[in-house]
């Protein structure tokens, strides 16, 4: 029997776009509206994504090291890694190179493959600061008020030193977690631009700063409420709710009433994301885009 070939020429225009291999690796993901973000994104732009929740908690993987997943991400060619809780602080020593800011901070949320190197950067900081600068560009930054130390906290006090803030009081109900986030601040950027302490007082301190940020879980659904009695606001202030679900918090809902300037938490989540793309692909995403999917998802 003859067998035949078929022979068949490609050009190079017809050559198939690069494509994107990315995932997220961490717990609780089946929420997160990271990964359509990045699916659609590429492929808007041309380029087939694949972005995969790897979820350390499933039977499958519980087993396995944080190294051991990233190892396998390198081997299996992949093109980059979001990485949350519990692992961003983890991640750092496993990592060939990591960017300035989120060595300062000590936590990375986003990691870049490139031939076989692993880079290290926190979009958490950059996307923070991004969309205050993108949608308060002009505000009064001499001294703000954040409250919540947790795991956006971190972050967030870290982009607001970024960000130009000459003054940051955080205040925690766990006061010393407040106060190890304005030492970590201070010593990273070798200031004293920090203080941290408990909630006692802290509407007399938003009262004479320029601008507060909550960073506690109050106003989400499930925690329902403020994080601070919000009959210190005054036209004057800005105010910054890190909860995105709802978007339209009842501390930024009692912000507008009184007249302030508000940003709400959908810019940290959309900005995380756009800068993250830029440094998984090279390419700039289209940050409306990546918001028209992120509020089509809510
Ligand atoms: P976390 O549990 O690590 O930290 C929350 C902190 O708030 C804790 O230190 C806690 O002690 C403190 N706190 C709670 N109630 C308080 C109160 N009444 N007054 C003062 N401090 C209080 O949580 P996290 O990971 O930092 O997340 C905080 C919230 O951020 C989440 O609930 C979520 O809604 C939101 N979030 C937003 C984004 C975004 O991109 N916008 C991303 C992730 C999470």
């Amino acid at each position: 029997m003859t067998s035949t070939t078929t022979s068949t020429t490609t050009s190079t225009t017809d050559a198939p776009a690069r494509s994107f291999l990315l995932g997220l690796i961490g717990t609780d993901l089946s929420l997160s509206r990271t990964p359509p973000m990045h699916e659609a994104e590429g492929l808007a732009q041309g380029h087939p994504t694949v972005y995969r929740r790897i979820d350390v908690l499933t039977d499958r993987l519980k087993e396995r090291t944080l190294e051991q997943l990233l190892s396998s991400a390198l081997d299996l060619g992949f093109d980059g890694l979001n990485i949350t809780h519990p692992f961003k602080r983890e991640v750092v020593a496993l990592l060939d190179e990591i960017d300035p800011v989120a060595a300062r901070l000590g936590s990375v949320n986003t990691v870049a493959i490139r031939d076989g190197r692993t880079v290290g950067y926190n979009t958490d900081v950059t996307g923070y600061a991004r969309g205050l600068s993108e949608q308060l560009p002009d505000v009064a930054k001499r001294s703000v008020v954040q409250v919540g130390a947790g795991g956006v906290g971190n972050a967030i006090a870290f982009a607001l030193a970024e960000a130009g803030v000459e003054q940051l009081q955080i205040r925690d109900v766990d006061a010393s977690r407040a106060a190890e986030l304005a030492e970590n601040l201070n010593t990273a950027t070798g200031t004293s631009i920090a203080t941290g302490g408990g909630t006692e007082g802290v509407e007399d301190a938003i009262a004479a700063a320029d601008g507060v940020v909550n960073a506690t879980p109050l106003g989400m659904l499930s925690h329902p409420g403020t994080s601070f009695d919000t009959s210190c606001l005054t036209p004057g202030h800005w105010v910054s709710d890190v909860v995105y679900m709802p978007v339209s918090t009842q501390l930024l809902q009692e912000a507008r009433a009184v007249g302030c300037r508000t940003l709400d938490g959908t810019h940290m989540a959309v900005y995380q994301a756009v800068d993250a793309f830029g440094h998984f692909t090279g390419l700039a995403a289209d940050a409306e885009r990546m918001r028209a999917t992120f509020q089509s998802l809510g």
